[in-house]
């Protein structure tokens, strides 16, 4: 019995020590990948309700390894978040971003549109996170009221007072900020009121809830006449099928992000999905 019990310790020590090792070797190739053409970012188009008009972008990165392939960032930014390189990399997406974004309006003159720019919590905590938010968008020539900074609802609400107060300064300096996944985190929407933000972003999850529960657009139309109350603009994510849709359409939703309007796009595909006709 003595020894089953060491071998099976010994089978679990070895996969925690795989585990490690992934991790390390992860850790290492990423940090080597960021500034190199194996990091790029991808935009999904944002659009409004009514019209189908493209409003918005998100930012989202993307690794293509030169073994794996696409890595998606769900394997990735939390390796990033844990070891502290998201700070450079959360730099250097929205670098990029800005880059692109002045692309964009260079090859579509007149084109108004946002960019989402999603933000860590380990970069919101950086004493000089607002700092090198304006130093970026400087240097681009962007104006800060074209960003819209990404924060979930999870870090916003178990948010320290030091969280609100980096926000309101974002604010200040003319940031819009949207509150990411809600409805994933515990807050209730009568805390909402109490943070400084201009967008409400519906998690995916709620929209794939009406495929077997319809009645959960009364759920979702609760939250949209809140927000609309408190002067948020409300985004829902995640829509795959023209169900989903025309549910979302008899609500009060503003705009709509998902794979049935575009999946995330470089920066090329962009430009061609800009300049062709669509319908859905
Ligand atoms: P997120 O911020 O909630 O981003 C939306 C995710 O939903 C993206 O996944 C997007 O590709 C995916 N998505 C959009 N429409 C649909 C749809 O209709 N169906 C489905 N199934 N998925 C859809 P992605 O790009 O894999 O990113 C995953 C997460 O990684 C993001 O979730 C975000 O938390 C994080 N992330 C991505 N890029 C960045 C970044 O540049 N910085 C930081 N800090 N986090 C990032
Ligand atoms: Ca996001
Ligand atoms: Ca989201
Ligand atoms: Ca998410």
């Amino acid at each position: 019995a003595k020894s089953l019990g060491k071998a099976r310790y010994a089978i679990f020590d070895k996969d925690m020590q795989d585990q490690s090792l992934k991790r390390l070797v992860l850790e290492r190739e990423l940090r080597q990948a960021i500034g190199t053409e194996q990091i790029f970012m991808a935009y999904q188009p944002i659009v409004t309700v009514a019209e189908g008009d493209v409003v918005g972008f998100e930012a989202l990165v993307r690794w293509k390894h030169p073994e794996m392939g696409v890595v998606r960032p769900d394997h990735f930014i939390h390796v990033a978040e844990e070891t502290g390189l998201i700070v450079p990399l959360g730099r250097w997406v929205l670098e990029e971003s800005c880059r692109e974004l002045m692309l964009i309006r260079q090859a579509m003159p007149g084109f108004e549109f946002t960019m989402n720019v999603n933000l860590s919590k380990r970069q919101l905590v950086q004493p000089d996170v607002v700092d090198m938010l304006v130093e970026v968008v400087e240097n681009a020539g962007v104006d800060p009221q074209w960003i819209k900074l990404e924060i979930t609802e999870s870090v916003i609400m178990d948010g320290q007072a030091q969280v609100t107060v980096v926000l309101e300064e974002m604010r200040r300096r003319g940031f819009k900020l949207a509150m990411d996944d809600f409805g994933t985190g515990h807050s209730s929407l009568s805390c909402l009121h109490q943070f400084p933000i201009d967008v409400l972003k519906i998690d995916r999850s709620f929209v794939s809830s009406l495929d077997h529960h319809v009645e959960f657009a009364a759920v979702i139309q609760a939250i949209v006449t809140l927000a609309h109350t408190l002067g948020l603009t409300v985004v829902a994510e995640g829509i795959e099928t023209m169900e989903q849709l025309a549910v979302l359409q008899a609500l009060d939703c503003d705009s709509l992000q998902g794979y049935l309007f575009a999946k995330p796009l470089p920066l090329q595909e962009v430009l061609e999905f800009l300049s062709a006709p669509r319908s859905y």
